[in-house]
């Protein structure tokens, strides 16, 4: 009993800037809120946060692993970029770009295919985005990024730097994507140039599905210009979430847990 309880400490603490953030985040959100929430916003944090435990109870021992993948592929200096001398600013920077390509590709596979849209249409279905919807990831649909990341991160060869870096960067950003409120517009264009932002990524969480399959770009947001996915529209005139996704049932937690394992799509 002590070791599961250490355990849960220790999975509090290694989450702990992700708490925070949420925290600083949806105070923030509920001051000067951008959107006016269509659903009951308690019910909502409730559902988006029972999500949430879901997901860190199932892939905890699945970042153990990766963990442990990536700490192999530096000590075995397996993978392309380990096989030249370069500094390591550079390895991490091409690194970075490299797993971000990845994810573009695995989150535009995502929307393409059957089974792994089940799983992520999940984040797509909310009604109402905003800081807790960051992380209404089904663990199934993470399970499969994690997987196709560990494998480039071998062909590739970037290893424990360039993740820890990515995620410094990518965790801020997930929240600013996804938040209720708004940042200047001036700011959002410059950033938008390199950075996948929040009006970026608002379209990319509404209907019709033009716009849902657009703007996949995790950090960056040039991907989506040199693939031909880019898409532009004003936030006033957009609508969150899916057309088949409407219903109070299809929001319940139970169905946001257990609905991908019984839909065929
Ligand atoms: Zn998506």
């Amino acid at each position: 009993m002590q070791q599961v309880v250490d355990l849960i400490i220790r999975e509090f603490k290694n989450n702990l800037n992700l708490f925070v953030l949420l925290s600083i985040f949806f105070a923030i959100e509920t001051i000067w809120p951008y959107f006016k929430f269509k659903q009951n916003r308690s019910i909502h944090t409730f559902r988006n946060l029972g999500v949430l435990l879901f997901y860190l109870v199932v892939t905890t021992p699945i970042n153990y692993i990766a963990t442990a993948w990536y700490g192999c592929i530096d000590t075995e200096k397996f993978g392309l970029l380990h096989q030249f001398a370069l500094p390591s600013f550079l390895r991490i920077g091409i690194g970075l770009l490299l797993m971000d390509c990845g994810d573009y590709f695995y989150h535009r596979i995502s929307h393409r295919s059957n089974f792994i849209w089940r799983f992520h249409k999940i984040h797509h279905s909310d009604l109402d985005v905003d800081s807790t919807t960051a992380f209404r990831f089904h663990p199934i649909d993470n399970i499969g990024l994690v997987m196709m990341e560990m494998f480039t991160a071998l062909i590739f060869g970037y290893g424990s730097d360039t993740i820890a870096i990515y995620f410094l960067i990518y965790l801020p950003l997930l929240f600013v994507q996804h938040a209720n409120f708004r940042f200047p517009d001036k700011i959002e264009r410059i950033f938008e140039t390199i950075f996948a932002t929040s009006n970026f990524h608002r379209i990319h969480h509404s209907y019709p599905q033009h716009y849902t399959d657009s703007n996949y770009g995790a950090v960056f947001s040039f991907w989506d210009r040199l693939f031909r996915t880019y898409q532009k529209a004003d936030p006033k005139n957009i609508h969150y979430g899916l057309e088949d996704s409407q219903t109070d049932d299809q929001q319940s937690l139970t169905h946001l847990i257990t609905g991908p394992f019984k839909s065929s799509r």
